[in-house]
């Protein structure tokens, strides 16, 4: 065995070496250990007998933890399986909850009301406001969930890290106990087109990885995600996740006042079957502000039936999944979990955006890097 080159410094795991280390394990970077770094190929044989120690401990633990099975006869699509989830996080009560929060359900009575109606609601400027600062906000947990997402790393800790910054920045996170949902934020792995729930799985290299955030800050929700490539991608990986990131750019592309809502699926579904792709059909973008998901509902593929034509005013979200094989999905009986019918991988993006006077603003907009996606980082 030899130990691969790798920046920048640190100090020598060898026992009474610690001189300056630059090599690191590579049994160590493919089981996500962190640390593990030697100054010289021979100061990591003479420490080989009881590094692999770590080798072996990491690997056991992960053994166990992948043995875990809640349904022994459920028929999985893909590779991907269930880990074991860390118990609820608490929100502090001085910070204002949606009503779902402490329904014993999670029901959200307030969307409910409104359900059967398409009315579109108009936001006026003093909500529009409102509209933007959760959506910053959301913006802001969603980078800091994506500065911790590597190889090695839990989706739990995402979730962690999530819930943390949504808490800092006085927000309650929308997912936590909607529809009973467990965690406060959702993670979707390869196969999973959505509704991924944080676990102890640690991201693997290769992975593509969706984080979904949603706030709701001052009686405002604020949603978007971003699917993330971890580690070295295959190049197919990273088509479909560069391809669906395009999806959506084309479709906001097209917003504006007087544009009908269902045309927005034709935008995406064109571009996703150019690749030899396919668009997800259980799952749509949707009316977003003081309900977490109302009216409009919007499609991402063509020859939909959605009602609605845009007005100033309007916030909602646009977010395709798109799928390297089939378009049919399956859920895990978690009820939550939704993966792609063949196992194939399936990515996603969204932002939050409001028809403006004349066109589209992109309220959950990354900052930096003129809004570049972080896959391209
Ligand atoms: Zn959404
Ligand atoms: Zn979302």
């Amino acid at each position: 065995m030899s130990a691969g080159e790798r920046a920048p410094s640190h100090a020598c795991e060898t026992v009474g070496c610690g001189a300056e280390a630059r090599l690191q394990c590579p049994t160590c970077i493919k089981l996500g250990i962190q640390g593990s770094f030697f100054c010289s190929q021979s100061c990591f044989k003479s420490s080989w007998e009881t590094h692999k120690q770590l080798h072996k401990k990491t690997r056991s633990s992960e053994s166990s933890l992948s043995q875990y099975n809640p349904w022994p006869y459920f028929m999985f699509t893909g590779s991907l399986r269930p880990y074991p989830q860390s118990s609820k996080r608490e929100v502090p009560s001085s910070i204002g909850r949606p009503d779902y929060a402490d329904d014993p359900h999670g029901f959200p009575h307030s969307e409910q009301k409104v359900r059967s109606s398409s009315n579109i609601k108009c936001l006026s400027d003093e909500e529009i406001e409102s509209m933007k600062v959760a959506c910053k906000l959301a913006r802001e947990v969603l980078d800091e969930g994506v500065k911790v997402a590597a190889i090695g790393v839990t989706t739990d800790e995402i979730d962690r890290v999530v819930h943390e910054a949504a808490v800092e920045r006085e927000c309650y996170p929308s997912p936590l106990n909607y529809h009973g949902f467990p965690k406060s934020c959702c993670t979707s792995i390869n196969e999973v087109i959505c509704h991924g729930i944080p676990d102890m799985r640690p991201l693997q290299n290769g992975d593509i990885c969706n984080i979904d955030v949603t706030v709701y800050h001052r009686g405002y929700h604020g949603d978007l995600n971003e699917t993330l490539c971890i580690g070295e991608v295959s190049n197919t990986s990273r088509n479909l996740v560069k391809t669906t990131w395009e999806c959506l750019q084309k479709a906001i592309e097209i917003v504006k006042p007087g544009v009908k809502y269902r045309d927005v699926g034709a935008v995406i579904q064109k571009h996703a079957q150019s690749q030899g792709y396919s668009v997800v059909r259980s799952y749509c973008g949707h009316g977003i502000h003081q309900l977490f998901h109302t009216a409009p509902s919007v499609p991402h593929y063509a020859k939909n039936k959605a009602v609605g034509i845009m007005k100033p005013g309007h916030t909602f979200t646009i977010e395709p999944m798109i799928s390297e094989g089939t378009w049919k999905d399956e859920q895990w009986p978690d009820n939550w979990t939704a993966v792609t019918a063949d196992g194939k991988l399936s990515a996603q993006f969204e932002e939050t955006l409001l028809v403006t006077e004349t066109g589209v603003e992109i309220l959950t907009q990354r900052t930096e890097k003129n809004g570049q996606p972080y896959f391209m980082d």
